[in-house]
């Protein structure tokens, strides 16, 4: 495959993706795939989509995780109800996400992608303690069936998350790197983000954001790839800097507007094929 196969983030049947059929016509040879609802994920679907996939020329990367009850409205929200950091429901998922490992494996996917939620920044609070454990846990079930972890950035600053992976301390845990979270979560300079959790990079969404006014406190705003605050041409230089040569996923997430959403992804595909020629010529 080529350097840095562009990608979307897409769904078969529910979540933030676009369909594949819009995958398929936008052109990209990968995706990452937002998680298929439980019933979803039977082995005769993963043979009926792989089949669908192969048709349309399309590989997935990573096989994103994403639960019932997560929800993005507000920063505490988000600190409440995602990933397995809340207590309530971290047992569950992390059953459901072991079921989402395997699906991936049906699907011949060695990556498994997720928001882990807000990891505590103290390393003395027992939450934190908690999500490492759980984070060990399902790190283990990974490698057992040559499965990665990439935990989505954003939600912590670059600093937290790497003291974090140093602490679950194993050798298949990763990053997904999405510099425009950095901006939205107001958890820091994307650029110096990425170039501190660098060496784990394995996986990036290009999505790009403006900062809020009270950053940290309330959103920022999503806004399409190359016009925001992310600086996509110093983000895919310092990539390149970086030695990465995974996929470029492009995130837009407005699944309520597919004709928008189609159309800056559209656009967000050239502005990257732009920078691309710069950078390699
Ligand atoms: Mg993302």
């Amino acid at each position: 495959m080529e350097k840095w196969p562009i990608g979307v983030f897409a769904s078969i049947d529910a979540g933030l993706g676009v369909q594949l059929s819009v995958a398929h016509e936008l052109g990209v040879p990968t995706i990452q795939l937002h998680t298929p609802k439980k019933s979803s994920r039977t082995p005769e679907n993963a043979k009926r989509f792989l089949q669908q996939l192969q048709e349309y020329g399309l590989t997935i990367t990573v096989v994103f995780a994403g639960f019932e009850g997560e929800s993005y409205a507000d920063i505490p929200t988000v600190a409440k109800t995602v990933g397995l950091v809340p207590p309530e429901t971290r047992e569950e998922r992390k059953q459901e996400l072991k079921e989402i490992a395997d699906f991936a494996k049906l699907l011949g996917v060695d990556a498994v992608g997720l928001h882990i939620g807000f990891i505590p920044h103290d390393r003395q609070d027992p939450l934190y303690q908690d999500v490492l454990r759980v984070a060990q846990e399902v790190c283990d079930y990974c490698a057992n069936q040559g499965q990665r972890i990439h935990l989505e950035t954003g939600q912590e600053s670059a600093d937290t998350l790497l003291q974090f992976l140093k602490d679950v301390n194993r050798s298949n845990l990763f990053v997904n790197f999405d510099p425009a979270n950095m901006i939205l979560y107001g958890s820091g300079d994307p650029i110096e983000a990425l170039k501190k959790v660098g060496a784990y990079v394995r996986s990036v969404h290009c999505k790009d954001a403006k900062w809020a006014a009270q950053a940290g406190k309330e959103w920022g705003v999503e806004v399409p790839f190359g016009t925001g605050d992310v600086n996509a041409e110093l983000f895919l230089k310092t990539l390149a800097e970086l030695g990465y040569d995974g996929a470029l996923t492009i995130e837009r997430e407005i699944p309520q507007e597919p004709e928008r959403q189609k159309q800056e992804i559209g656009h967000a595909i050239r502005v990257i094929q732009e920078i691309k020629r710069k950078i390699f010529g």
